[in-house]
């Protein structure tokens, strides 16, 4: 008997070491598929305990989003395979795909986070109902849950003895190799089931525009796991940066001083087990130091909140967050959380930040720890409200890296330690010469390195002298942090 599979394509937009699509790939037809779920767009409620409102998805990432699932039709087509296309709820139009084409079993890849899961809990049931069997494969991470030395359940909250404990006791699987893709079902057409356009910005959300192109952003991002490749190799191989990974990854201006791989990492262009790969071959042909190892570090970060995800659930979301905090009063307070979104709060290290986010989909991880940490710690504004705007923006959004991070640093995730920045030290630490203040606020241009981070320093003289007015070409500062 001939076998039919589907399979969905979710944040996993690659063939290389795709576990699921080499699963898949083992039936005699093929039947990839991706939707575009309109849950994901428009504005909607927070949810649960003191909601808001927020814009799900802005326009970086759903143009990286469009690109890359339109890389992934030309390469699955290159292979005699046809990417189709639904704009759609997943459980609906999946339901529908496998009865049109006589689908066997359906095969996705599984994500921690509670919306993720809702999703595929609705698919599977679907499915289910209608006879269809169905496979989830954990696929995302660089160690495998499986090969945790303990369950997920039981893993340490704490990043250092997670990251010895795995880096004792646990390895990285290898890679899996690009199957031979089975051809689609015969007659697709006849059946009523055609490849499905992949929907514009606008159609996605009536609020969505092309992003303007940006000269002063650290990288195009463009999407795609081709792009992914070449991010990967000018990073490496040609710029051969990763030997100094360690030394310039706090840095604030320029492609090269981190790897700029997260949004590709995130929408699943890229394997981390493929990065790791080449690290490792970098270690064997170029050089093996702290810098290499490094950048596995990071990596693991983002694995531990990946697994601390599949552990706490729904909790992340909470105001008091996993450590169910009640001794904090989060507030809400519109002109506030406005003047953070606007990048006018008058401190110019978070608003530069907040400017290159708006402009361009990317924040500096330096940059997101002191942002974060301006709202939540030294305004004590509902810290969901801000990482709910980093949502929105963020080109390289995950929902465990970003939750994950924002409650650490809001003193409610992972780490019980005071995790409060001090913004200004920060600034002048990171931004010594003022140089990434100047480029994303250029009303502060001709101030000097030593006023560029606290302006409100300078007297009406000076203010004069260097053509900037406080209150009117630039705000006054919200809050006084230097007092
Ligand atoms: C408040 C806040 C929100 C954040 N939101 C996100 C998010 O939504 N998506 C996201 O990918 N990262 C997020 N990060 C983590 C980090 O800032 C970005 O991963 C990093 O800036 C991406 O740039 P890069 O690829 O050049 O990183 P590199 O420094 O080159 O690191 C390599 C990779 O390691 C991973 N990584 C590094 N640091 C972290 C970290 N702290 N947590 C998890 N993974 C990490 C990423 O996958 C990254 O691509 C957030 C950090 C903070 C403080």
């Amino acid at each position: 008997m001939t076998e039919t599979a589907l399979v969905w394509f979710r944040r996993d937009l690659r063939v290389r070491d795709n576990p699921v699509l080499a699963a898949a790939a083992d039936a005699d037809h093929l039947l990839p598929v991706y939707c575009f779920d309109p849950r994901e767009y428009g504005t909607r409620a927070f949810g649960g305990a003191h909601s808001f409102r927020f814009e799900k998805t802005g326009s970086h990432r759903a143009r990286f989003r469009r690109e890359s699932v339109e890389a992934l039709r030309e390469s699955l087509s290159g292979r005699g395979s046809t990417l189709l296309v639904r704009h759609d709820r997943p459980e609906t139009a999946l339901a529908d795909l496998a009865a049109a084409a006589d689908v066997d079993r359906v095969w996705f890849q599984t994500l921690p986070a509670p919306e993720e899961v809702a999703v595929e809990n609705r698919v599977t049931t679907a499915l289910r109902d209608d006879g269809v069997a169905v496979h989830r494969r954990w696929t995302h991470t660089l160690y495998h849950p499986a090969d945790l030395p303990t369950p997920y359940t039981a893993i340490d909250d704490t990043y250092t003895p997670f990251r010895e404990a795995v880096e004792a006791k646990s390895t990285v699987r290898d890679p899996v190799a690009v199957p031979d893709l089975p051809p689609p079902p015969a007659e697709l057409d006849s059946r009523g089931v055609a490849p499905g356009a992949i929907p514009s910005l606008r159609e996605l959300d009536d609020d969505l525009t092309a992003p303007a192109p940006e000269d002063r952003a650290v990288h195009d991002f463009p999407g795609g796991e081709d792009a992914a490749l070449d991010r990967l190799n000018a990073y490496v191989w040609a710029g051969d940066h990763l030997r100094e990974y360690r030394e310039t990854r706090n840095g604030m201006v320029g492609a090269d001083y981190s790897s700029k791989l997260s949004p590709w990492l995130n929408e699943g262009c890229l394997s981390p087990r493929s990065v790791e790969r080449e690290v490792r071959r970098y270690e064997d042909e170029r050089v093996a130091n702290d810098s290499t190892y490094w950048l596995l570090f990071e990596l693991l970060w983002r694995d531990f909140f990946q697994f601390q995800f599949r552990k706490h659930g729904a909790a992340f979301f909470r105001p008091g967050g996993i450590r169910d905090r009640t001794d904090v009063d989060w507030r809400t307070d519109d002109e506030r959380l406005r003047r953070v979104r606007a990048g006018e709060t008058g401190i110019p290290f978070v608003d530069a930040n907040v400017r290159e986010l708006l402009a361009t989909g990317y924040m500096p991880n330096r940059g997101r720890q002191n942002v974060a940490s301006f709202v939540a710690n030294d305004l004590r504004l509902d810290w969901r409200v801000g990482a709910a705007f980093f949502e929105t923006h963020l080109v390289d959004y995950d929902p465990c890296s970003n939750y994950g991070n924002w409650a650490y640093v809001a003193g409610v995730g992972n780490d019980s330690r005071d995790r409060a920045f001090d913004v200004l030290e920060q600034a002048r630490t990171y931004d010594p010469d003022a140089r990434y203040v100047e480029r994303w606020i250029p009303e502060l241009a001709a101030v000097p390195p030593a006023y560029a981070h606290e302006p409100w320093r300078m007297d009406a003289a000076e203010q004069d002298s260097f053509g900037v007015e406080l209150g009117v070409d630039y705000p006054e500062p919200m809050v006084r942090l230097d007092s």
